[in-house]
């Protein structure tokens, strides 16, 4: 267990500062000790400096877009500057929309219900269920797991080739009809593994067939910079609660011609422009075509200033430096979990890939739950155990059947026995 106590060495002081570096929690040896959180890949912890930014605003705070009162026009104001920012963050085009929404797992959904009826969409099986489930009314291709990135490049090319030559598209092709609208969705760095995939390559591929590309950025946009223009992908989804922000806030950004053109995600106030009874009794809606035809309801407003707030201080205190640092603290866990014989680290693309703090690994003879449940008890050390919503994928590195239903957190095997489920230790520019 030393290993990944290394990586909990409190003695590391973190360039931003997070909530709740002092909380201290019982051992069951007896006394207490400072929490280590290295769960940071399912929440991370909030910003000192976003609970300042929040704390900061509280009192101002006021409903958003209908109000003539100074607080409402100043928590409108801090509302849409709050999509400016993270517009920014994002690199955003001229045209591009920053939406709104609950999380990642919102985001991809809002798209999946926008995408046009005859969509078809692509997506590896390694991806995590808010990528791999939203897609249930079009056609959806699940491309095999990869085992290095040019792998990743090559499935694509292929699957997007083979639409290319169908039936159903020279078809279309021959009649002078454009062959239909596909999407790809891709993650930009493994919730499990931690390895980046090669995003701008998937893009290129992606657009040289004439399909589009929407990017789950939930575990990337936290360690590294996300430019929707430099990669050139068409939607970028991430959550507030894994970018150091509170939970409950997340965002989809990009192209706005699908998002315009679909029915409103949610029906009701703020998303209707006008509303007006008709004669034969029932209601005309004229719907927005901005942001706001997504965004009904009272937004999250504190939620959605601390994702800006965490956009900026991540910003200002510059990734190159966030990279480096994290970069070393994945280095020294590698290097101790390497010393210790029983333990398998998990990786699709092989030791040498690029990845963030993100690191699930297996220990012959130990139950992971019960190790999990050990590090907690008698280190103060939080991880992760499980399939991490991405059971084909968590499936595949640990040898057993992808397509095997099974269950998430399933009781472990005896020692020698396979695994059939992992530990996780995640970290990240507060740790
Ligand atoms: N995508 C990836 C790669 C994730 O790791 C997660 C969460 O762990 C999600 C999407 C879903 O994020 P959320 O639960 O915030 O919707």
């Amino acid at each position: 267990m030393s290993v990944v106590t290394a990586a909990a060495d409190r003695s590391i002081c973190s360039p931003l500062p997070v909530l709740g570096k002092d909380v201290t929690v019982p051992l069951v040896t007896g006394g207490e000790v400072t929490y280590a959180a290295l769960d940071y890949a399912a929440s991370a912890p909030a910003l000192q400096r976003v609970w300042d930014d929040v704390a900061a605003y509280a009192p101002y705070y006021g409903s958003v877009h209908r109000g003539a009162g100074y607080l409402s026009q100043l928590s409108t104001d801090l509302f849409e500057n709050s999509r400016k920012a993270v517009a920014e963050f994002l690199g955003c085009r001229a045209g591009d929309q920053v939406i709104f929404t609950r999380s990642t797992t919102d985001s991809l959904n809002l798209l999946a219900a926008a995408v046009p009826a005859d969509c078809q969409v692509f997506v590896y099986e390694t991806e995590h269920h808010a990528s791999l489930l939203p897609w249930r009314d079009a056609r959806v291709t699940y491309l095999n797991a990869p085992r290095t990135p040019a792998q990743a490049v090559e499935t694509l090319e292929r699957a997007l080739a083979g639409r290319d030559s169908s039936p159903s598209s020279q078809l279309r092709s021959s009649r002078g009809g454009p062959i239909g609208p596909a999407l790809v969705c891709v993650t930009g760095a493994s919730n499990v593994t931690g390895e980046l995939w090669p995003v701008k390559e998937l893009a290129a591929v992606a657009h040289a067939h004439g399909a589009r590309i929407v990017l789950d950025a939930a575990q990337l946009a936290p360690h590294h910079p996300v430019d929707i223009d430099e990669l050139d992908v068409d939607w970028v989804a991430f959550s507030g609660h894994k970018l150091y922000a509170p939970f409950g806030s997340g965002v989809l950004a990009g192209r706005s011609d699908w998002l315009q053109d679909a029915e409103p995600y949610l029906a009701g106030g703020g998303a209707s422009r006008k509303v007006a009874r008709r004669a034969d009794g029932g209601v005309d809606v004229e719907w927005h075509s901005t942001a706001a035809r997504h965004e009904a309801g009272s937004p999250n407003v504190i939620g959605v200033y601390s994702i800006a707030s965490a956009c900026k201080a991540l910003t200002e205190a510059g990734f190159d430096r966030l990279v480096a640092r994290e970069q070393q603290l994945v280095t020294r866990v590698r290097e101790g979990l390497a010393e210790v014989p029983q333990v398998k680290v998990l990786s699709l693309f092989g030791d040498d890939a690029p990845r963030v703090g993100v690191i699930s690994f297996v220990v012959e003879g130990w139950n992971s739950s019960h190790f999990a449940a050990a590090l907690s008890a008698e280190y103060g050390i939080g991880v992760r155990d499980g399939l991490f919503c991405a059971h084909p994928l968590v499936r595949t590195l640990l040898g057993s059947d992808p397509q095997d239903p099974g269950e998430c957190g399933a009781p472990e095997a005896e020692p020698g026995e396979r695994s059939l489920n992992a530990i996780r230790v995640s970290f990240g520019a507060g740790t």
